[in-house]
């Protein structure tokens, strides 16, 4: 049966929409059939990731009642599936993220795992999104303010009985300053479903619009991503024996 996971996170800038795309971007190696679905309608970016930041029918559309949802998917290579939300700044006004609501039951048709970026904050766009959820995601830095809007947002999708099955912490340093994963965990009270360390390859991907998992496959983040995504898909997935052989590594600096 299929299922809606929404990646949310309160703060801004967490890493949100990089981890939409790469755990769906995962799960798809795993041969799983997997959408993502750009839920940001004021600022959407999955399309950006992907190469495809213009396209001739968007989210916006639909949700305007212009198309229907099934003209909106567009295939990547990989062959995972995406949805763009409308770059254009007059599409703004227009948007009613409430129809979200409207068109679960058709997202639920276009593959088995409906992946769903959210928009930071806890306002109609966000909370929209988590209304549809399946299943909630917390995105989170191993930070005091992304922590604090993190709880919130768990408390939000607590009292709209959504299960949140965990959290991701990402631009992990492994530094003095950053908060700890047993901190973390205790302080949200729910499962640390991974960490994502800081890498610049995934900087470099976006440089390549494309998914991390995509251009640098053996990379530190992308192997990380694969983790969860083994984890959720329930596949065997061993992350030392995927890394780079040995020379390669060290010539290639930070993998
Ligand atoms: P959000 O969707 O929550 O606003 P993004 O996914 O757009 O966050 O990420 C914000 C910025 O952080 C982007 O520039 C992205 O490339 C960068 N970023 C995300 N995760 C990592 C990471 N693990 N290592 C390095 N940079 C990262
Ligand atoms: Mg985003």
């Amino acid at each position: 049966m299929s299922k809606i996971i929404v990646i949310t996170s309160g703060k801004g800038g967490v890493g949100k929409t990089t981890t939409a795309i790469n755990l769906g971007a995962a799960m798809n190696y795993f041969g799983k059939d997997v959408v993502v679905i750009d839920a940001n309608l004021s600022t959407p970016n999955v399309g950006l990731h992907l190469n495809s930041p213009e396209v001739p029918v968007n989210l916006n559309h639909v949700l305007n009642g212009k198309s229907n949802i099934f003209e909106a998917v567009y295939e990547h290579d990989s062959g995972l599936k995406i949805v763009p939300s409308s770059l254009a700044v007059s599409e703004l006004k227009k948007f009613n993220p409430a129809r979200l609501k409207e068109l679960k039951n058709d997202f639920l048709k276009i593959s088995d795992y409906v992946i769903v970026d959210s928009a930071a904050c806890l306002g109609e766009e966000a909370i929209s999104a988590i209304e549809i959820a399946d299943e909630v995601i917390i995105v989170t830095n191993p930070e005091m303010p992304a922590i604090t809007d993190a709880l919130k947002t768990i408390k939000v999708a607590e009292q709209k009985k959504k299960f949140v099955s965990g959290v991701i912490v990402t631009r992990v340093k492994r530094n003095r300053i950053e908060m700890k994963p047993e901190t973390v965990k205790e302080m949200l009270e729910v499962p640390i479903l991974g960490s994502i360390p800081e890498d610049f390859c995934i900087p470099d991907s976006l440089n390549h619009k494309d998914a991390v998992i995509h251009v640098f496959p053996k990379s530190k983040s992308s192997r990380a991503y694969k983790e969860i995504a083994a984890k959720i898909v329930g596949v065997d997935y061993d992350s030392k024996k995927d890394r780079e052989k040995f020379w390669k590594r060290i010539f290639k600096r930070d993998y």
